[in-house]
Formats: C-alpha cells, structure tokens, sequence
C-alpha cells in the first residue's frame, strides 16, 4: 500500500450530516459569481464602518508593549471584556450583570452553537419566529431539533405559542432576534416582549434573544430587552461586535443564567480554548474608549439610514406600487412580498441576469415557506446602486410577469 492509495470503503458520516444545508446567501452568492451583480443579498455591515485605522493602531500599540496579547487566553474570555460587555448589559437591563455570566464566543454564530450543545438533545423542540434567522435555523438542525415556527411579533402568535407549549413535553428554547430583525426588519413591542419572557419562564423554557441589530436603530430607540422581563435563571441574551465594528473580529458574547456559566466555558474550552487574546485585547481598547463606539454608531446609523431610506423610497415607488413590504426602523433588512403570488426564486434567476441579487425567503421559514417573499438588505450598497438595483429588479419581474 503506498499513501496514494484511496481506501477501499469510506466511513460513514455522522447522521446529523443529513441535516446539513447550503446556506441561501452562500447559495446566492454562488449564483452571481462572474455576473456584474448590484449586491442586495449579503446582509454585511458596510465597509465604510469599519474602523480600519484606529484597529491598525491600536493593534500596534499593544504588539509593542510586547508579546504578551499572542499567548493563549482564559477560554471565558478576556476578563477586561468580559466585564466591560457585562456593564453595558447592566445598563440595558436595569440590573446588575455579573461578568462571571459573560462568555466570549467566535462571533454570535458560535453562541448558538454552544448554547444548543448545551440545551439540545435530538427531537428536543426549539420554537422560533417565522420568517427567521436562517443561520439559527442551521444550527437548531444540526442538533436534530423539531423546529416549530410561529409569528411571534401578534398576540394571535403569542396565543399559539402558549397552545403548543402547554402540550410540548420537549419545548427547550423560544428563539428570537427581537429588534430590526433578520430577516423582516420587524422588531417586537414591549407587550410582546413582556408576554415572551413570561412564557418562556412559565413553561421552563429558555428564551434565546439574539439583538445583533439593537444600535442600529435610523427612527426609534429598542425597546428593553425582552431578558428584563425574565427571571435571571431563563433568558440568554446574545451580542456581537460584527455589526458595530467589523465581522472579521469575530467577537460575539453570550449573558447566561448561572446553571449555564461552567458548561458553557468547557464546551467552548473543547471547541476552540478561547476567542484570539490579541483580538479580544484590540477591541478592548477601542470600545473602553468614552466616546468611541457611540461616536461610531451616529455614523453608521446616518449612512444606512440614507440606505434605508433609498431601498424602502425605490420600492414604493416601482412594482406598480404592488410590493408588499413594511419600512424597517433600523438594521439592515427589507422583507417583501411580490405581487400576484410570483415566485422569488424564479425572480432571482431573473434579477442575476439583469445585474441584481437578494435572498428569496424560502430558506427563512423552519416550516411552509411562503415562495413570494424576499430579502432585500441595503446594508452594504451605496445609495445610487440602490435605486439603480431596484430598477433592474423590476425589469426583471416584467420579464418574469410577460414569461
Ligand atoms: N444572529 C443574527 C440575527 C444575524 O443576523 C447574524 C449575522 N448575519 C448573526 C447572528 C451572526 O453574527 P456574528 O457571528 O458575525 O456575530
């Protein structure tokens, strides 16, 4: 036998395998790669936001103090982090958040990971929004979880819900993105909130509230987390620095409730042994900053609110006024509905060949898709390809009504 060899039989992958799916945007980026596309799929933040220089220096200024930000860290996170993010958790809370609840994970995105190795067990069930966060959808499948969608922004939703908790024996996590959300834009009321963490709390639940977007209000202030509502012991709230400084920090956290501190920081000491030191040091000193980061956020929230402003403005205005969508007050997304029950994949083939991308919703619902729907994100296109954007989708609709 020589290492060239292959083997005779391959093994077996794993049976959660079975669950793994293409991401939508993935899929769509690969569907206009060598097309001259208007981007209006990705949902990033924009580049212009990034805080490139005072990275560059900041990065110098610690390497020069020595080599110590390149040794391995505490799996938890960077204690100086870790505290400054439980400060700002206090303050949106109303209450005392002890930095001991605080885990520093590879972006938000590992957060879900973990938090499910830690909760799920197969045919557990796991009750989300719908429309909803696809890469939480991902993640909720790999773990082999029944998935069980409900609009959860009504109190029609939220009587659902109650239903189908008060007979679900395996009911474990009530997920939801609670402000500007991902996909819809749509955030939800205090009431809601309120009604949320109670049952949440009441069922035995734990209520997942992942708020990438809550800064990035362009019209309203969030309303307080739905977790001030929630006994300490039942809510987990997820952040990240993606959206406010730049994803390739990768640097997200999880608040958890004191039964979940030590298993969490062994699954994450198991999967990585911690976030970069280095990284988590840079970012540190750029957020302990006064002033900083709230400086930061006036100019995003004015660029993508001229963004906003461009995408929900040449919408209304084109489709023959039959787009169904509802104008976003802060994050990154519009949520519509095409006219006369047109199919947004089909659309996406056409919109490519035009020169323009976006998400259709399919992939967003858990269960019963509605193939009509979109995404359409202005996060990270400049205003005039915006309106340009809009124009050559709906040439393409034209095309697709005349076909
Ligand atoms: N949750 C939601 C709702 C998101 O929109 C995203 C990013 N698209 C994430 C989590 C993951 O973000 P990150 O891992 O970069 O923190």
């Amino acid at each position: 036998m020589t290492f060239t060899d292959a083997p005779s039989r391959l093994p077996a992958l794993a049976s959660r395998t079975d669950q793994l799916a293409d991401s939508a945007v993935a899929a769509v980026l690969r569907l206009t790669d060598g097309h001259d596309v208007i981007a209006l799929a990705a949902g990033s933040p924009a580049p212009e936001t990034y805080c490139h220089q005072e990275f560059a220096d900041a990065t110098t200024r610690l390497l020069s103090q020595g080599g110590l930000p390149l040794r391995y860290g505490d799996a938890s996170g960077l204690p100086e982090l870790r505290s400054w993010i439980a400060a700002r958790e206090s303050a949106e809370l109303g209450r005392p958040v002890d930095a001991g609840q605080v885990l520093v994970t590879h972006g938000s995105q590992q957060g879900l990971d973990l938090l499910c190795k830690a909760l799920l067990d197969p045919g557990d069930v796991v009750f989300v929004d719908r429309p909803s966060y696809v890469g939480a959808l991902q993640v909720f499948r790999l773990f082999q979880a029944r998935v069980v969608d409900i609009s959860l922004g009504s109190d029609e939703g939220l009587d659902r819900l109650e239903a189908a908790l008060s007979v679900e024996e395996r009911a474990k996590i009530i997920y939801v993105v609670p402000t500007f959300a991902n996909p819809t834009g749509a955030t939800l009321d205090t009431a809601h909130r309120r009604r949320l963490a109670a049952l949440a709390q009441r069922y035995g639940c734990v209520l997942v509230e992942d708020d990438p977007y809550r800064d990035l209000g362009y019209d309203t202030v969030a309303p307080r987390p739905a977790a001030v509502a929630s006994a300490v012991a039942g809510a987990v709230r997820m952040g990240t620095f993606s959206k406010v400084l730049f994803p390739a920090a990768r640097l997200g956290h999880l608040v958890v409730p004191p039964f979940l501190t030590d298993v969490l920081m062994k699954f994450k000491q198991a999967a990585d042994l911690g976030n970069s030191l280095l990284m988590q040091q840079v970012v540190h000193e750029l957020v302990k900053e006064p002033g900083f980061l709230a400086t930061r956020l006036e100019l995003a929230r004015h660029l993508y609110r001229r963004r906003r402003d461009a995408l929900v403005s040449a919408l209304a205005g084109s489709f023959e006024g039959a787009l169904e969508f509802e104008v976003p007050h802060g994050g990154f997304f519009v949520w519509a509905r095409l006219p006369g029950g047109a199919d947004a994949t089909e659309l996406l083939a056409a919109a490519v060949e035009e020169g323009v991308s976006f998400v259709p919703g399919t992939d967003f619902y858990a269960t019963g898709p509605d193939p009509s729907t979109l995404r359409l994100s202005f996060s990270c296109t400049r205003a005039e390809d915006i309106v340009e954007g809009v124009a050559r989708l709906e040439r393409a609709w034209r095309t697709l009504c005349k076909g």
